[in-house]
């Protein structure tokens, strides 16, 4: 069994991380860079990475996916202008790093996730009583959790094609959707959509970004990216 220990050392590297985050590439929300420090992201990782998991780069975390570069968390997390009182759907649990940082900020995050491991590994997760405002489902994001619907936020961790009409439906009005969306060849433009009264919506866009793709399906059913 894996022993967790956060040192001086973790906590150390983490606040320079979030000093650079903050000074250096401009992330705001003093909310976001606090829970940013209060979860240590080494946890997410091999203990093979352990040294280099407050470096600012993406990991692989297995079945050919990969945990988000903290740059990419602080700034879709940012976007998403989480209040503790949120429920918030995310396409994409991976290695639960978002999610845990989401649960930081006292939000309810329902985390659905369509690759078998990757799901699976949520019964080791070392945060686990610590967060239990995370709940875990096996799925296609595609559709959404209908049945815990409606959400004051959605956020899409893998590369939209489009904007999913479904996760659309299942969002509060005034709620915001953050997701990057499909442009050229291997980038995605983050986008923010907040929903209006009438059903229509409004979309603003940001960043470029790279994500590996939200394939439609679960991996039980085999895999098609769209
Ligand atoms: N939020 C994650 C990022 C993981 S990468 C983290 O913090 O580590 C994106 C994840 O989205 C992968 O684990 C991938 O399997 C998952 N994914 C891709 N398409 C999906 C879909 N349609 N439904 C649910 N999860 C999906």
């Amino acid at each position: 069994m894996r022993r967790y220990e956060d040192t001086y050392l973790h906590k150390g590297l983490r606040k320079q991380l979030i000093t650079y985050l903050r000074d250096i590439r401009g992330i705001r929300d003093n909310r976001v860079l606090e829970a940013m420090n209060q979860v240590p992201r080494h946890y997410f990782l091999d203990s093979a990475f352990d040294r280099i998991a407050y470096d600012d780069r993406a990991f692989p975390i297995g079945e050919g996916q990969t945990i988000s570069q903290p740059y990419t968390v602080a700034y879709q997390s940012q976007l998403l202008e989480v209040k503790p009182t949120d429920s918030i759907l995310e396409i994409g649990t991976g290695s639960i790093y978002q999610a845990s940082v989401l649960a930081a900020m006292g939000a309810d995050v329902f985390t659905i996730e369509r690759q078998r491991k990757l799901f699976d590994a949520q019964n080791d997760f070392p945060l686990r009583e610590r967060f239990p405002n995370i709940h875990f489902f096996y799925g296609d994001g595609y559709k959404g959790l209908p049945d815990y619907a409606p959400f004051d936020k959605i956020i899409i961790t893998a590369a939209a094609p489009y904007i999913p009409e479904k996760l659309m439906a299942q969002l509060k009005v005034g709620g915001k959707m953050v997701l990057p969306v499909q442009d050229e060849e291997e980038f995605q433009t983050m986008m923010r959509i907040t929903k209006n009264d009438d059903g229509t919506w409004e979309e603003e866009t940001f960043e470029h970004f790279s994500f590996v793709p939200m394939l439609e399906g679960s991996s039980d059913q085999g895999q098609s990216p769209r």
